[in-house]
């Protein structure tokens, strides 16, 4: 029996390469992880400008009570530029956005100055600056973005606000999925008695798209010897990573392990944890493998433990883990000692503070426990059962 944290660690020590990086244009990096730091080549924004429509002035001519008439020496929209300098008297009428011209160094807000004519007056109070300085967003020269970052849409926009049309990343890691057992159908065929339909390489091929893969579809194998052998080198002639599902508990743990020992190397686990317990992890020649147990929660929670962090590392990310809350229990949740147990979670805010119950039976098999849930509820190695109003750690599924 091995730990949870033990695993991911071996797991972890065993990828060594990083994706190659490629250049991707901005609109098309969503989800991309950065291969190098972005550094910033100009100032954002590039100059000084009106963070109101109004009137720029000069601070000195502001009346200390009262009413001050100034002339107003032209009107300046967005995009445009007032050559010359603000002189003592003088009021220039801009837009949002434009820059403020040399000379002023506040703006009023049209609400609050009357206008007629060729002059504006404008009260004692001009309600802030209303400046927006030139670099206060980005100054020239500075580490912006660090490589390892996952581009979301800020960080896409900000790319785009430096002047990039482009950024280097890293190509998605390639991995291959396919189902094993005779049982296993496909959606839409014929069912024979005794068979399912294939859930695993539809969730597993989800989870991988989300993670930042990219996924390829290599079937249903049956269990003989020959077919996975060949089936299996063939997906991992073009795949960073190769996941099968099923095939790894007692009863036909054999065929796989025989595969896997002459195509690369394999080693079984049984990990101390529920539900998921069996895991293969091996190489199929350059590719890493895992073998996943069938039963669909547990695939997918083996996945989310141990083949995101590799996925995560060969495509360069910095974070490997997602983010761990505290939550209140509703309602006791029975745990065993001595491994680490993952409940399905639905967690919510009262207003007070972050509550979460389970969703009912957790069942390895119950895969609507998935779809009720928005989180793992995390119970760790050494807790026992726990009592309704007891802390307990989750891991919402929207984040990292
Ligand atoms: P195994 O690990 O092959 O012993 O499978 C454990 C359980 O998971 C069995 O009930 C299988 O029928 C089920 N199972 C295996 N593969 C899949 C799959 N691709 N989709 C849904 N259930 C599966
Ligand atoms: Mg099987």
């Amino acid at each position: 029996m091995i730990s949870v944290a033990d695993a991911q660690a071996r797991i972890l020590a065993e990828v060594g390469r990083v994706a190659p990086p490629e250049v991707v244009p901005v609109g098309d990096c969503l989800g991309r992880v950065l291969a190098e730091d972005v550094r910033a080549a100009v100032d954002v924004p590039p100059t000084d400008n009106s963070a109101v429509d109004g009137y720029a002035v000069r601070s000195a001519d502001i009346p200390v009570t009262g009413l001050r008439q100034l002339r107003v020496v032209g009107d300046l929209p967005a995009g445009a530029v007032f050559d010359a300098t603000l002189g003592p008297g003088e009021a220039l009428r801009i837009m949002t956005g434009a820059p403020v011209p040399a000379g002023a160094d506040t703006v009023y807000p049209q609400e609050v100055v009357e206008r007629s004519g060729p002059v504006v007056r404008i009260p004692s109070s001009p309600v802030g600056v209303n400046v927006r300085h030139r670099g206060e967003d980005v100054r020239a020269g500075t580490a912006v973005l660090p490589a390892g970052s996952v581009l979301r849409p800020q960080e896409l926009g900000v790319a785009a606000s430096l002047g990039l049309p482009q950024l280097l990343v890293r190509q998605r890691p390639r991995v291959a999925i396919l189902s094993t057992g005779d049982e296993v159908v496909e959606p839409g065929d014929a069912r024979k008695p005794g068979q399912i339909f294939d859930s695993n390489r539809f969730s597993l091929h989800g989870l991988v798209e989300a993670a930042g893969g990219e996924p390829t579809d290599h079937g249903i194998v049956p269990d003989l010897y020959d077919v996975l052998h060949a089936r299996l080198r063939a997906a991992a002639a073009t795949a960073d990573i190769v996941l099968t599902s099923g095939g790894v508990s007692v009863g036909d743990y054999d065929l796989v392990k025989a595969v896997l020992q002459d195509a690369g190397g394999i080693d079984f686990w049984q990990v101390a944890m529920q539900p998921g317990r069996p895991l293969a992890v091996g190489r199929i020649g350059a590719a890493h493998f895992f073998g996943l147990p069938g039963n669909p929660v547990a695939s997918m929670l083996t996945f989310h433990l141990f083949v995101r962090p590799a996925l995560w590392k060969l495509a360069g990310r910095r974070d490997l883990f997602p983010p761990r809350f505290h939550a209140v229990a509703m309602e006791p949740m029975s745990k065993k000692t001595g491994r680490r147990e993952f409940k399905r979670g639905i967690l919510s805010y009262t207003g007070q503070r972050w509550e979460v119950r389970i969703t009912g039976p957790q069942g390895s098999g119950i895969l609507t426990s998935m779809t009720l849930a928005n989180c793992f509820v995390v119970i760790e190695e050494e807790r026992g059962d726990v009592a309704a109003g007891d802390t307990v750690s989750v891991e919402p599924f929207a984040v990292g």
